[in-house]
């Protein structure tokens, strides 16, 4: 017998098949339940109390069970540990139940409720407002990697923003690192080098369905209108739209018409150079001590989302990067119209998300109070904007998109309370005048409540008991209630009161005038609520209706923050507008790095700005000088100013000229990627390696250090092989910091390289580091100084000494470590040099006649050519 599961297990089972590795929570009354593995696992994730119910196969259960109503907390922080979770939930009552088993003349007693899981609750799939964080985008990515290119759908339901894109395989480790998605799906036959992929079924992914599905989500016959979309493209989209199906079972979420990304619009960044340059997240993880943290000055959520997202994603398209400078412009120009601006904006609630709510059918009157808040934040910010003059066409357009929800709002604003609930059930969200019966409703049981204090009043007198008290709960309704000394008088038959309960120290009563007002107040208090449903049902159709609307207005006001924001930022800063420029240039005075210099200013310390002239002559800058004199922030801040300006924002310098890239390459800081298994070098030459294959004339590249993680010959070697290959063939704007002394050779054979050094001095015995560029070599290596400095007991320094002296009298005498590299023929040349042996090897072959040769002849040609070979 102990075999056979209980009904509630059979059904519990199947759900969790159902469910399969997402974790099942069984609702159970005002409890989710979990069980088994997934109990182990949740209680080890919340901290939460394991316990056991009952048994199956002869072993107890392990359980934990989340209370519903703090339910999101927990899901919450199960979706941060990295799970998903299906929600099975009753989809009937308890009576209902019963009703049911009495029709199928199953035995009563134990009727079981009957539950399905309603939704997949994943990381790309949230629209509630507890388990998303307010100042970042929510993304979930599908990947449809088909024979020669790879279709890329991302989508953050939590506003309905959809993009549609196309990569090589190659780059989709750059693509998935911009995107930065809450969770992946790709299809299950894919092996793509990538963990924690959502494997989905092939069939999920065939572009017709993708194709088809948007033409009816957006009620359209062609999706012509909306942009050019590949096959791959809509593969990812059929993909995508069929894992959203899946979650939300069978309702789809707010999606707006999909954008298509073209490959070229943006300055392109691999994933190293994201993780070096800390746009997003400093080194350690986290937000604190990154670009963005430090530039981030948006009032709103949404304008810190769109910021993540242009920072994320450069322009590379002048007219559209001048549109957004303009933008900053106008703000920056004024600080009164930017401070009441900014003021309405931290007013404004996040419609986005709240537009996302209500269009997945999880929305509540919460959500509809901040439509209708932001909607007419929205308009006061239009009424400012129109009566400016010389409004820049990126405000200009926005106008439009500002306005024209008045009848919207008014509605909104007649029909609810000020500050409307988050719970749906409860009412008292409608405002009293909207609607006349409800308000009559209300007055209803308003009435009978005073009738009951009425009623209160009239019994103390009759019965002569001023302890005499009418209450309420949960299971008994309204009752009478006297102390157990009272109790007899109330008993007596006559009394027009009935027995209902007798406690420990009280008596509790009915009586036939309380009973009706309490049935009033039922009555009207369930048409009230019913009422209420009503509005509310028909007050989101409106929202939803104008959705694409509301998008629009959301996207404005973030665009709006935005700019408004970076033109605060750059006033706190003291920033300047960028000029962007076509041809190769990067002129950048006075230029600080932002996150650097906002840390030392903590420690009431002084950056030292510090100029960048690099230009079709002078492209490659050579940067030596001694460990801690700031050659890696020199070489990152240059390429934080280049992608600040390309996103449209001012930059921390006295004045910048920028011109153009396409891509941006850094490599800096040996950073131990031993998660992946590769070593410090490996990863360096890796990298090294994608610059080499990818920078094109119009990139710009920053490399620190190259050669460091090997040995000093090897390592010297490959820097100066490198340094070569940069000058020589990709020909970009390149910055290259080393503490190779011996690579400075190379201005003497590269035109358009120069040499700079960080500055340091010895005052007293001590090495003062300036922070300051300098032209030319750096003299020699405070390698020993700076260990002195880094407090290396001095034994150790002394003997450092001794070691050093001998080693560079050994240097002496061989004429140095790059003895010789003088008559190392030019990287160009020695390439040409073997191009011009092979002609002679091929030449000379062509010139035998075979047929003539006697064997003897052919073995001599032979040893011949391989001696010259
Ligand atoms: P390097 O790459 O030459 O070893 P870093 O760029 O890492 O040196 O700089 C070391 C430290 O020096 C930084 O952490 C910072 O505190 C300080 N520093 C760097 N550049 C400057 C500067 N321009 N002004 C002031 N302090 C600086």
């Amino acid at each position: 017998m102990a075999d056979t599961p209980t009904p509630m297990m059979q059904q519990y089972l199947a759900l969790k098949q159902e469910a399969g590795d997402a974790l099942l929570f069984y609702r159970m009354g005002d409890f989710f339940e979990l069980f088994f593995d997934d109990a182990r696992v949740a209680s080890r994730v919340l901290d939460i109390a394991l316990t056991t119910r009952g048994e199956h196969g002869g072993q107890p259960v392990p359980m934990c069970g989340v209370p519903v109503h703090s339910a999101e907390g927990y899901l919450a922080r199960l979706i941060k540990g990295g799970c998903r979770v299906a929600i099975a939930e009753q989809t009937e009552t308890p009576d209902e139940a019963r009703e049911r088993a009495k029709r199928e003349g199953s035995p009563v007693s134990k009727a079981l409720v009957a539950r399905d899981i309603v939704r997949l609750v994943t990381a790309g799939t949230l629209t509630e407002e507890a388990l998303l964080e307010p100042r970042r985008a929510n993304l979930l990515v599908a990947i449809a990697p088909v024979r020669d290119g790879v279709g890329l759908a991302s989508c953050d339901i939590s506003t309905g923003r959809m993009e549609l894109e196309e990569c090589t395989a190659e780059a989709l480790d750059a693509a998935l690192a911009r995107l930065g998605a809450s969770e992946v799906v790709a299809p299950d036959d894919w092996d793509g080098p990538f963990p924690d992929i959502i494997a989905r079924p092939r069939a999920d992914f065939r572009s017709e369905a993708g194709e088809a599905r948007l033409k009816d989500i957006h009620s359209i016959a062609t999706l012509d209108g909306l942009g050019s979309f590949t096959r791959p493209m809509l593969a990812a989209a059929a993909g995508l739209i069929a894992y959203l199906d899946h979650a939300g079972r069978g309702t789809l979420p707010f999606l707006l018409p999909p954008v298509a990304r073209g490959s070229g619009a943006h300055l392109a960044m691999d994933a190293a150079t994201r993780t070096s340059l800390e746009i997003l997240e400093a080194q350690g993880g986290g937000r604190a001590g990154s670009l963005i943290a430090c530039v981030d000055r948006c009032a709103t959520g949404a304008g810190a989302r769109q910021l993540a997202e242009d920072l994320s994603a450069p322009l590379a398209d002048r007219n559209a990067i001048e549109q957004r400078l303009a933008g900053v412009h106008y703000f920056h120009a004024d600080p009164l119209l930017r401070a009441d601006l900014r003021a309405i904006l931290r007013q404004a609630p996040d419609i986005g998300r709240a537009l996302g709510r209500l269009v997945a059918g999880r929305g509540s009157p919460r959500d509809l109070g901040q439509i209708r808040d932001g909607l007419s934040e929205a308009r006061r910010i239009r009424d400012i904007l129109e009566s400016g003059i010389d409004l820049p066409p990126l405000l200009g357009r926005m106008i439009d998109a500002l306005g024209g929800h008045a009848a919207l709002v008014d509605h909104l604003a007649r029909a609810l309370v000020p500050s409307p609930p988050t719970e749906r059930g409860q009412g008292g969200f409608i405002a009293s005048g909207y609607d006349h019966s409800l308000d009559a409703l209300r007055e209803t049981s308003g009435n009978a409540r005073k009738a009951i204090a009425a009623l209160e009043a009239k019994y103390r007198e009759e019965t002569d008991t001023a302890s005499l008290k009418v209450k309420h709960n949960k299971v008994l309704g309204y009752f009478i209630e006297v102390p157990a000394k009272h109790g007899d008088k109330l008993m007596a038959a006559d009394s027009g009161f009935t027995h209902r309960q007798t406690m420990a120290g009280a008596v509790r009563f009915n009586s036939l005038g309380l009973h009706e007002e309490a049935t009033r107040i039922a009555e009207a208090g369930a048409h009230a609520l019913a009422a209420e449903d009503g509005h509310f049902e028909e007050l989101v159709g409106e929202v939803v209706a104008a959705r694409e609307a509301i998008a629009a207005t959301a996207a404005a006001l973030a665009r709006i923050d935005v700019c408004s924001a970076l033109a605060e930022r750059a006033v706190e800063g003291d920033w300047a507008r960028p000029e962007i420029l076509d041809e190769p240039c990067l002129e950048i005075n006075g230029g600080r790095h932002p996150v650097v210099e906002q840390a030392l200013a903590k420690t009431g310390e002084r950056f030292v700005a510090n100029d960048c002239t690099l230009g079709p002559d002078d492209r490659l800058w050579l940067i030596g000088g001694p460990n801690m004199g700031g050659k890696s922030t020199f070489l990152r801040q240059n390429a934080i100013i280049m992608l600040l300006a390309q996103a449209g924002s001012f930059v921390p310098a006295a004045s910048a000229r920028i011109g153009l890239a396409d891509r941006l390459f850094s490599r800096v800081g040996a950073s131990d990627n031993l998660a992946r298994g590769r070593s410090t070098f490996m990863v360096e030459m890796v990298e090294t390696a994608a610059i080499l294959s990818q920078a094109t004339e119009k990139s710009f590249v920053i490399l620190d250090e190259v050669g460091r993680g090997t040995s000093t010959y090897d390592g010297m070697a490959l820097a100066w092989a490198v340094v070569e290959a940069v000058h020589e063939n990709l020909q970009c704007r390149c910055l290259f910091a080393t503490h190779y002394h011996e690579l400075s050779r190379l201005a003497d054979t590269c035109d358009a390289l120069s040499l700079h050094h960080v500055r340091a001095r010895e005052w007293k015995g001590d090495l003062v580091l300036l922070h300051e560029l300098a032209k030319g070599a750096a003299d020699r290596s405070y390698g020993l100084s700076v260990a002195k400095l880094a407090g290396v007991p001095p034994p150790v320094i002394k003997r450092a000494k001794a070691v050093l002296d001998k080693l560079e009298k050994g240097r002496e005498k061989t004429g140095g470590l790059a003895a010789g590299l003088g008559e190392l023929p030019l990287f160009a040349a020695s390439a040409q040099a073997e191009e011009k042996d092979r002609d002679a090897l091929r030449d000379a072959l062509h010139a035998l006649d075979i047929d003539v040769l006697s064997p003897r002849d052919a073995l001599d040609k032979l040893y011949e050519l391989k001696a010259t070979a």
